[in-house]
């Protein structure tokens, strides 16, 4: 089950969703889940820096 990395509700894979690669502390790249774009628009100001 996908998780949203914002508010963790269950995402509906069958869906289109929203994924956002990020590069984390150690350069490894990341896959990054969000039920929608509001969620994700969330996340990324947060993460903004
Ligand atoms: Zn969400």
């Amino acid at each position: 089950m996908t998780h949203c990395h914002c508010c963790g509700s269950a995402i509906d894979t069958s869906d289109w969703y929203p994924i956002v690669t990020a590069k984390d502390e150690r350069g490894n790249v990341a896959l990054y889940a969000f039920c929608d774009k509001q969620c994700r628009e969330t996340w990324r100001a947060q993460t903004a820096d």
